[in-house]
């Protein structure tokens, strides 16, 4: 048995969660759907939970709700998950791809700032791997512009800056529930919003654009009559299924949090003499939620251009672990530089340095819940055994 890169973690109470709606025979967005909306705005500390199939739809919903259309520039990081950069394709408006700091991987905001544009509307910062990016710096360049801010928080459960929780500074947050985030519905995301409107259009947009819910159809006078349709909307639902699971996942987030940081306190620890791999920095101010334990590759070479020759060894001594049973993967890609990006806006990794080389040269590590003690150790005398052999 290997060791994988992630494991969802799922106990008695969830077996019996999904059970609830199959033997009501309510599985689509319904009673567990609210619940879980509810359960998760309190733990984040928002006014509003508004569930989505996906945190790609979340976050199209957000954008289409915040009224972005053709012709609109919206700032995005350039190594991010691609889908942070195609919900604003999806809406005719243009991403404009800022390249990120090394040391946290997230988006550079004095760049950011010399890209906006008279058409530029929004910004998406990325909280990436659990880190908040620096979201004061970004608060202030969208009060400066008149932006609106919506924070890609896929992997920031359990992330807080200064005191409060990732997904309460902009305009919408936007969360995963996907098995590689830290609490998993299958598929699944969540928009949190402080902006009573916003909430409002978000939870229509999700349903065709209905005005009324089917539950609420359903289990009011007039269910007979179908709800009025004012927008474009979209089916963007999250199933009962899904809501049931989100509430059990929820109830036992803390202690998986609890793990996953103190894995990556243990990590720090055990790879602290390993001069070619740079661990995650957490500054001060910042709760990492170690959503993904993201190394770099290549010590003091990274800094000299020697992006290729690195990324073969990294390819060599992941090959070997992988050999070895052990899974390893790059922390992301550069969303920037995948074809449809490169070719439509002609960019080069050159625009990019930082998101680039991020793109080459990052190695995340096993890092779930049940990861236990000997399993760790395994993990790192196989990287110190593997990397010398380069
Ligand atoms: C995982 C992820 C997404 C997409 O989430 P889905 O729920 O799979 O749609 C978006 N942005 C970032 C930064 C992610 O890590």
């Amino acid at each position: 048995m290997g060791i994988p890169i992630s494991k969802p973690y799922f106990g008695a109470e969830e077996f019996e969660a999904v059970q609830q709606p199959l033997e009501s025979g309510w599985v689509v967005q319904g009673p567990m759907v609210h619940r879980f909306e509810q359960a998760f705005a309190a733990y984040t500390g928002a006014a509003h939970g508004i569930a989505a199939s996906s945190c790609t739809t979340a976050l199209h919903l957000a954008v289409a709700a915040l009224g972005l259309a053709r012709g609109d520039e919206v700032i995005v990081p350039a190594f991010t998950w691609i889908s942070t950069a195609n919900v604003v394709e999806y809406l005719g408006a243009t991403p404009v791809f800022c390249d990120v700091r090394l040391d946290t991987f997230n988006i550079d905001v004095e760049q950011a700032a010399a890209l906006v544009t008279p058409r530029t509307v929004g910004i998406i910062p990325v909280h990436l791997f659990g880190l908040c990016a620096e979201l004061d710096p970004v608060l202030d360049l969208a009060r400066r512009h008149n932006l609106w801010v919506v924070e890609d928080a896929a992997c920031a459960l359990g992330a807080f800056y200064r005191g409060r929780h990732a997904g309460t500074f902009g305009q919408a947050g936007c969360f995963s529930f996907h098995p590689r985030k830290s609490i998993t519905t299958g598929e699944g995301g969540m928009i949190t919003t402080a902006d009573g409107s916003l909430d409002r259009v978000t939870r229509s947009l999700r349903d065709h654009g209905s005005v009324r819910s089917d539950f609420a159809r359903h289990h009011e006078r007039a269910g007979f009559l179908l709800s009025e349709y004012p927008y474009l909307g979209y089916n963007f639902r999250m199933t009962d299924i899904q809501g049931a699971l989100g509430c059990a996942q929820l109830a036992r987030a803390a202690w998986i949090l609890e793990r996953r940081s103190a894995i990556a306190a243990r990590y720090a620890v055990r790879l602290s003499g390993v001069d070619w791999l740079r661990t995650p920095v957490v500054p001060d101010g910042y709760v990492h939620g170690f959503q993904a334990y993201v190394c770099l590759f290549g010590g003091d070479r990274i800094d000299t251009g020697e992006v290729h020759a690195l990324h073969e060894l990294r390819n060599g001594l992941m090959q070997r672990l992988e050999d070895r049973g052990i899974a390893t993967r790059q922390g992301t890609h550069a969303a920037a530089l995948q074809e449809f990006y490169r070719n439509k806006y002609q960019l080069a990794p050159e625009q990019f340095p930082n998101a680039y080389r991020a793109d080459r040269l990052t190695l995340a590590l096993p890092l779930y819940a049940q990861l236990t003690e000997s399993e760790q150790d395994l993990v790192c005398d196989a990287l110190r055994e593997e990397a010398q052999r380069a």
